[in-house]
């Protein structure tokens, strides 16, 4: 898969900003906002009973928020958090050594939890139902089977794919929340907080310039900070204006809507030779050169969001909106692409 400057997955560089930027508090938390109202009902309940919070499943795209939530539940339930992911967990030993490590009240969040394998993941039924463990000690006819009481736990899970979780597992957590895309307003305060963490002077229109091209995602509006903030230091003043954001976003050839080569390629690739579809995922990924997980992942859910593509039974499809975009006729199926391409940026 190629590494893109607007992927919504983190890059090697935005581990080191992302504790420094990461929300703290429910109070901090942009957006989101039925999510933030619920969970602040449900703690407060929680809190008020003297018991854990019930099992909490976030699902929706990368670069959320979905790992900040998950670590604003446990300050939030003032209780300890262990943080590990379904495919480091790869024998039933791993999560029962964790599970049993836990503290009282204390919250586990298992990112990426639909790659858990199904033993592991049977393993987790009867610790959230009844936070107990059954594990097998010994092995061919002396083998038993012990219960293990474990210390009662909230479960925080996240995944980017709902669809791949079975239902057992999805039917044992009590709170659900599906993370949209964020609106530019918000992604724009989101940024404005950024720059204020990290020192940078700003003005809210280039702030606002960063977060119409972030695709919706926190994550993707903080990574383009930084790398408009360097454009702005070694070409302007310093200060993040909308004139620099938009020759810095330009030059990293990321246009108005956040759109980069993969997005135009996929997209084009769908108007053009497909004649604006449906066209199969596999088809999509072959000609286009890139995974079909990712695609489905990373790729789309912005495009569908947008409007640009629409998921059929047949296929993809290509709305009239996304012609409109890229200055396309319907019947087109050759030529460079548009005939207006300086809008796009
Ligand atoms: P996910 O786990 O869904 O992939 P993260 O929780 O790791 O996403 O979020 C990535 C980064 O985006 C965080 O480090 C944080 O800086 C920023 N972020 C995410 N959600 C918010 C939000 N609601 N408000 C402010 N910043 C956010």
């Amino acid at each position: 898969m190629t590494e893109r400057l607007v992927t919504p997955s983190p890059l090697s560089d935005d581990s080191r900003y992302e504790i420094t930027l990461r929300p703290r508090s429910l109070d901090e938390y942009v957006g989101q906002k039925k999510i933030v109202e619920n969970l602040r009902i449900f703690i407060e309940a929680a809190r008020n009973r003297g018991e854990p919070l019930d099992h909490v499943l976030l699902f929706g795209p990368p670069g959320l928020g979905k790992t900040t939530l998950a670590n604003i539940v446990a300050r939030e339930m003032e209780a300890d958090l262990r943080s590990t992911s379904g495919p480091v967990i790869d024998k039933v030993g791993d999560l029962a050594a964790i599970l049993t490590n836990i503290d009282e009240s204390g919250v586990l969040f298992i990112d990426e939890i639909h790659r858990l394998s199904a033993t592991v993941e049977e393993i987790l039924y009867p610790a959230m139902e009844e936070y107990q463990i059954d594990i097998v000690i010994g092995e061919g006819p002396s083998a038993r089977s012990v219960k293990l009481p474990l210390p009662r736990f909230t479960l925080v899970g996240s995944t980017t794919r709902a669809a791949l979780l079975t239902s057992p597992l999805r039917g044992r957590f009590g709170i659900v929340f599906r993370l949209g895309f964020y609106t530019t307003e918000e992604l724009a305060l989101i940024v404005g907080n950024s720059a204020n963490i990290l020192g940078v002077p700003s003005e809210p229109e280039g702030c606002a310039e960063i977060a119409c091209r972030s695709r919706g995602t926190p994550r993707i509006a903080n990574r383009l900070l930084r790398r408009v903030r360097d454009y702005a230091e070694v070409q302007g003043d310093g200060k993040i204006t909308r004139a620099i954001a938009r020759d810095a976003l330009a030059r990293l050839e990321v246009d108005r809507l956040g759109f980069d080569e993969i997005d135009r390629k996929l997209m084009f690739t769908v108007m053009q030779n497909y004649a604006g579809g449906p066209v199969g995922l596999n088809t999509i990924a072959a000609s286009i050169g890139e995974d079909r997980t990712a695609i489905e992942d990373i790729y789309e859910p912005y495009l569908i969001q947008l409007g640009f593509l629409a998921r059929t039974a047949r296929g993809r499809v290509a709305t009239d909106l996304a012609y409109e975009h890229f200055g396309l006729e319907r019947s087109s199926t050759t030529g460079a692409g548009g005939k207006d391409q300086d809008r796009l940026w």
